[in-house]
């Protein structure tokens, strides 16, 4: 078993650490990860300016690559060649939660979909904190659901054009309520357009605001986590909307 793991929070990141020397006791891990924080970068192919691919090590001294690519990068590099003959890639851990409509915005989401585009199995894992969590996290309870998510993907594989998307709550094992199958839910953002001035008088911008919530939706991804269980949600790639592809067909689209 051929295990890459990668992350968007950099390559020396403490949850991809704990996730490596989780998926260690899986199968053979190789570690390539960005140089620095690709968080909210999206789905990325960097196709304007070349890719560079250096050693490092962990803060285990275990070796890792790292480059100065997007996650995604990080995976398509790896799946082209650079990493022979991976069977599965594991992203994470990001310490934040990343639910309903992050999955676009996420780099650790969007790691496991380009191992979906390259034929291999991708599980994206975080953890879940409240807003007001101050301090260093544990990453001893997501790191072995990561793992327990990784077995039951190499026991009975995953379909085509499918990534596993696991939200793991910040608690204890014993505080766990257990595992819930979800559904994407819906983010509440609560960005505000930050203004401000530059020496010479001109305006720059920051996206600001407070971190988001969610709709408690009974089923979905937040509402497993905000109730102590794991959310597993199963993403895929098509994002058409069936009900919609029914209803503009009635459009007449010709004048
Ligand atoms: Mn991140």
């Amino acid at each position: 078993m051929q295990i890459l793991v990668t992350n968007d929070d950099g390559v020396q990141a403490p949850g991809l650490l704990a996730l490596a020397q989780e998926m260690r006791k899986l199968g053979e891990v190789t570690v390539l990860a960005p140089d620095r924080n690709w968080s909210a970068s999206g789905h990325v192919k960097t196709m304007h300016k070349p890719l560079r691919v250096h050693d490092t090590r962990l803060a285990d001294g275990n070796p890792a690559l790292t480059s100065d690519g997007a996650p995604s990068d990080c995976v398509a590099l790896a799946l082209l060649g650079l990493v022979k003959d991976i069977d599965l890639v594991v992203s994470g851990i990001n310490p934040h939660a990343n639910i309903g409509d992050d999955v676009t915005y996420s780099g650790t989401v969007t790691a496991a979909l380009e191992a979906v585009l390259g034929g291999v199995p991708g599980i994206a894992v975080s953890v879940h904190t409240t807003s007001a969590f101050q301090g260093e996290r544990d990453y001893g309870s997501s790191a072995r659901a990561a793992r327990r998510v990784a077995e039951l993907v190499i026991a009975n594989g995953l379909p085509p054009r499918l990534a596993l998307n696991v939200n793991v709550p910040h608690l204890p094992d014993e505080e766990i309520k257990g595992w819930r199958v979800t559904r994407q839910g819906v983010r509440i953002y609560k960005d505000e357009l930050v203004v401000m001035h530059d020496p010479k008088g001109k305006p720059f911008y920051w996206i600001g605001g407070e971190y988001p919530t969610a709709h408690l939706d009974e089923g979905s991804d937040y509402y497993a986590i905000e109730h102590g269980y794991i959310s597993v949600t199963p993403l895929q790639l098509d994002m058409t909307n069936h009900k919609a592809l029914t209803d503009l067909q009635e459009w007449k689209f010709t004048p």
